[in-house]
């Protein structure tokens, strides 16, 4: 009988560290981001400040709930991002930038850490929410990236409703887009040359692309990355978004990465890959890895943004090298925190 006691006993206090090092291990975290750039406190109103903080706020819990919920990484992701791309306030979705010719061309990418499979469309005009049909080329096609007519053919056989062009206008942009043919304009005649007069362009005209990283209890991570790119964008550009390994990328040997910033020189220096290489490969930490390609590689050659970071204990890092990003997280490890400027 003594014996019993003692052995159940001993059994209790196995089994309650065991439980307690499992609760431990199995964090669950999200960090999204709304675009980074000169953010300034003296030219946000208040109340446009408000809305931003509640939006961004909105998009992390709906991530959050999911994750709590037991989902995966990857829902998590989406339904943060179908938030911010259904928001006028963001450069993705509704709200998305102009065209040079007054349309709107969105560009998306989603990927899952597990076995690193990824889904990504470009210069899509038809679909609500860009996000939802990368993933579908994820999941539903053997390709990785999809373009243009093609990828909206794609939607359609797989029964996505297809929405107006104009659904995605707004007064905001459509001003951002005069301004900016305006300086283009002026700039082409002064240096004779429309590529530099687009490099020119300031941040302002492609702010706003949304993110998420993602990190269920599984321990599985997912990234993802919607825009409508540049402001008067010509010629089928297409950024860094949709681009897997320059503005997300997702490996649960490393970390989740979405970028926003100077999509061209993302993609030249394959930021979110080169983060979570050297994650992996260096043994460095999420923000040392973010803060060595944001601020040592791609600030001296003159590219600029930010990106948002996770591994899969939970770290997060959110580094940009602009004045602000609009940004926000939260964690089994640390409560919900929004920011927006550089001193949040
Ligand atoms: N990276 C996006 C692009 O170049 C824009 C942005 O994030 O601000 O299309």
């Amino acid at each position: 009988m003594k014996l019993l006691r003692y052995l159940s006993l001993a059994l209790i206090s196995i089994w309650l560290p065991a439980q307690a090092v499992q609760a431990e291990e199995s964090p669950i975290a999200i960090a999204i981001h709304g675009g980074a750039g000169t953010i300034e406190r003296s030219k946000l109103a208040p109340e446009q400040e408000r809305a931003y903080r509640q939006k961004l706020t909105e998009a992390v819990n709906a991530g959050y709930r999911v994750l709590e919920d037991g989902g995966e990484s990857l829902d998590a992701v989406s339904a943060a991002i179908r938030i911010l791309e259904d928001s006028p306030l963001f450069n993705a979705g509704v709200g998305a930038v102009y065209t040079y010719e007054g349309r709107h061309e969105l560009d998306a990418s989603i990927m899952e850490g597990k076995s690193r499979q990824a889904g990504a469309v470009a210069g899509v005009t038809r679909v609500r929410n860009p996000i939802d049909l990368a993933r579908m080329v994820m999941e539903d096609s053997p390709h990785v990236m999809l373009a243009g007519t093609g990828a909206e053919a794609f939607a359609q056989s797989r029964d996505m409703d297809m929405v107006d062009n104009s659904l995605f206008d707004t007064e905001r942009r459509r001003k951002q887009l005069e301004d900016a043919k305006k300086k283009i304009e002026a700039e082409t005649r002064r240096q004779s040359s429309e590529q530099a007069a687009v490099e020119a362009l300031p941040v302002a005209f492609r702010m706003g692309t949304v993110g998420a990283v993602a990190l269920d209890k599984a321990g599985n991570l997912a990234a993802g990355t919607s825009t409508g790119g540049m402001t008067a964008k010509r010629y089928g550009r297409i950024g860094d978004s949709p681009v897997i390994g320059a503005g997300t990328f997702a490996d649960n040997a490393s970390c989740a990465v979405s970028a926003t910033g100077h999509g061209e020189y993302f993609i030249r220096f394959n930021v979110a890959a080169d983060i979570c290489a050297r994650v992996q490969y260096q043994g460095k930490s999420v923000a040392e890895a973010a803060d060595a390609v944001i601020n040592d590689v791609l600030r001296p050659v003159g590219g600029t943004g930010g990106v948002i970071v996770l591994d899969a204990a939970g770290n997060i890092a959110l580094t940009f090298n602009t004045p602000g990003m609009y940004r926000a997280s939260r964690s089994s490890g640390s409560p919900l925190s929004v920011g927006i400027f550089d001193k949040e």
